[in-house]
C-alpha cells in the first residue's frame, strides 16, 4: 500500500489522537492537524485525504474544502440531523467519500448479519436496538446505532419513522413495525451495540463490544488509504474494509 498525505480534522480529540498515532503506523505522512478555531482549507490544501473525527457542526466546512481542493474524505464524525445528512451527501458525490458510523471490521459485520437476519425473521420477531458508551459521548443515539437501525430499516421495508426513541410513561403496546433504540452513558465504555429479535418464547441477541478505539482509527486509516485514487463520489465503508 502506497504512501498517503493526510490532514486530520478533530485531531486533539481522542479519535483524532488515535488517528495520527494508526497513521504513522502504516507509514502514512500526516501533512496537518486541525482543531476549533484552525484553517480548515490551508489543512486540507496539501492533503491527498481528510479524515474527519470532530464534531456535526463541523463537518460541512470539511466537507466543502475537501471537495474544492479535490481531496478524498473520510469521515467518522456522527450526531448530524437528516437535513444536515442530506445537504453533506451532496456536497460528498463530488469527491472520493466514505462516510460511516462506525469503521470497525467487527461492526460492519454485525450489520450485515443484522441484515440477514432482519430480512429472515417476520416482524413478530421485534427489533429492539441498544448501546452504551462513554459519559463523555454527546449525541444519541450513537451513530453506529443508527447504521444498525438502518440494516433493520432496510431488510423490513420500514423508515425512520418507525424509529422509536427511547419509552416513557403509558406509551401503550408496541406495533410490530416500531424498531426501539435506547442510549446508555456511564464510565469510559468505548461502544456497546445490542440488536435484539424478541419473539413468544425466545429471542436472538446480536452483539458487538468494542475495548479500544484503536479500531476504529485503523478502519479509518485503512479506508483512506484504499479511497485515495478512486472517482469522486460515496464509496461503502464495506467495500473498503473488504467485507464485500
Ligand atoms: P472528542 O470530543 O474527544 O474530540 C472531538 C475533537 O473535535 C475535539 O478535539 C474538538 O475540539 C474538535 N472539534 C470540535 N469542533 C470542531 C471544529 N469546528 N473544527 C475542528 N475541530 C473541532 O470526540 P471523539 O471521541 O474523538 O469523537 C469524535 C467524533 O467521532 C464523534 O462524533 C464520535 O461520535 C465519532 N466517532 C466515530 C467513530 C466511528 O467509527 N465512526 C468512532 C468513535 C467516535
Amino acid at each position: 500500500m502506497s504512501e498517503i498525505k493526510i490532514c486530520i480534522v478533530g485531531s486533539k480529540g481522542r479519535m483524532g489522537q488515535a488517528i495520527a498515532e494508526q497513521a504513522t503506523e502504516a507509514g502514512h505522512q500526516v501533512v496537518s492537524k486541525v482543531d476549533i478555531g484552525d484553517d480548515i482549507a490551508a489543512g486540507v490544501a496539501t492533503a491527498d485525504c481528510v479524515i474527519d473525527f470532530s464534531f456535526h457542526s463541523a463537518t460541512e466546512s470539511v466537507f466543502e474544502a475537501a471537495a474544492a481542493n479535490g481531496t478524498a474524505i473520510v469521515c467518522g464524525t456522527t450526531g448530524h440531523s437528516q437535513e444536515e445528512r442530506k445537504r453533506l451527501e451532496a456536497i460528498a458525490s463530488g469527491t472520493p467519500t466514505i462516510w460511516a458510523g462506525n469503521f470497525s471490521i467487527g461492526v460492519n459485520l454485525l450489520c450485515y448479519l443484522v441484515e440477514k437476519a432482519a430480512a429472515a425473521l417476520p416482524l413478530d420477531y421485534n427489533a429492539e436496538i441498544v448501546e452504551m458508551h462513554h459519559r463523555l459521548k454527546k449525541d444519541a443515539p450513537s451513530g453506529t446505532a443508527l447504521m444498525l437501525a438502518e440494516s433493520v430499516l432496510g431488510s423490513r421495508g420500514l423508515s425512520h419513522q418507525d424509529l422509536r426513541h427511547g419509552r416513557e410513561g403509558v406509551v401503550g403496546e408496541r406495533t410490530q413495525r416500531e424498531v426501539g433504540m435506547h442510549s446508555l452513558r456511564g464510565g469510559d465504555v468505548v461502544g456497546d451495540h445490542t440488536v435484539i429479535f424478541s419473539e413468544l418464547g425466545e429471542r436472538l441477541e446480536l452483539t458487538h463490544k468494542a475495548s479500544d478505539r484503536t479500531i476504529f482509527a485503523r478502519g479509518a486509516v485503512r479506508a483512506a488509504a484504499w479511497l485515495v485514487g478512486k472517482k469522486p463520489g460515496l464509496y461503502s465503508i464495506r467495500e473498503a474494509l473488504g467485507l464485500e
